[in-house]
């Protein structure tokens, strides 16, 4: 079996006070997550909904679900009555559906908003000006089920740490421009999540407060 505790440890032990970690879990097996429930860890993270839902049946009730990749809309009914928080929400369509689903169970779901600032193509994610204007919208205000923690992103997967290093500010900063103009008076909106396996120490020295990390916890996933 993969060193998940020990890993787990060294990860836990280099993140800053503030920082806290999503173990992402997605492609591993319920041993490996509970290698690292037995050290602590509360809260993991998962992208796929059948996947997700057969870990929460097998698994501790005590632990914390983000979901964390690219959420339909047809999905968000099954996860809605018991995930913690939906970190990828990239359009007014999926917070609808999100406020719809949590009502229906009675919950309030925080979420944070993605955003596309990657050079890729293929990354999901609103663009700054698509998230400037769902918030100037203003329909979100109106949702007594979901809670707008705060940001999401992911960096372009390159070498280039100085690119890495500049997208991490620019979502620092949009953090800032968002906070200053509609969160002002909610300590909820806190979170900036980013920062994965390859690029986590650049994201907490550009105010990352929540990384996401698999494969250097949990080795390379198998598909
Ligand atoms: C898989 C995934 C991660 C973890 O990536 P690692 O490189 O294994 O640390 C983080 N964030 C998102 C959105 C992911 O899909």
């Amino acid at each position: 079996m993969y060193p998940v505790k020990e890993k787990l440890c060294q990860v836990l032990q280099s993140l800053p006070q503030g920082v806290r970690l999503v173990a992402i879990s997605k492609y591993h097996p319920e041993d490996y997550i509970m290698a690292a429930y037995e050290e602590g860890q509360r809260v993991f993270g998962e992208s796929h909904e059948q996947e997700l839902a057969r870990k929460v049946g097998a698994l501790p009730q005590d632990i914390e679900w983000h979901f964390i990749g690219h959420l339909q809309t047809n999905k968000v009914k099954y996860i809605a009555p018991y995930i913690s928080m939906i970190e990828a929400v990239d359009s007014l369509r999926l917070l609808r559906e999100i406020e719809k689903q949590a009502a229906k169970c009675g919950r309030v779901v925080r979420v944070l908003l993605e955003l596309h600032i990657a050079e890729e193509a293929t990354k999901y994610g609103l663009t700054l000006d698509d998230c400037r204007s769902l918030l100037a919208d203003g329909e979100w205000r109106q949702m007594e089920h979901v809670q707008i923690c705060g940001l999401m992103m992911m960096a372009s997967n390159t070498d280039d740490e100085a690119q890495i290093a500049g997208e991490f500010q620019q979502a620092a900063d949009f953090f800032d421009e968002v906070k200053a103009a509609y969160f002002a008076d909610s300590p909820q909106f806190c979170e900036r999540s980013w920062g994965m396996s390859d690029d986590y120490p650049i994201a907490v020295r550009h105010r990352s407060t929540m990384v996401r990390i698999g494969t250097m916890i949990f080795g390379p996933r198998v598909y």
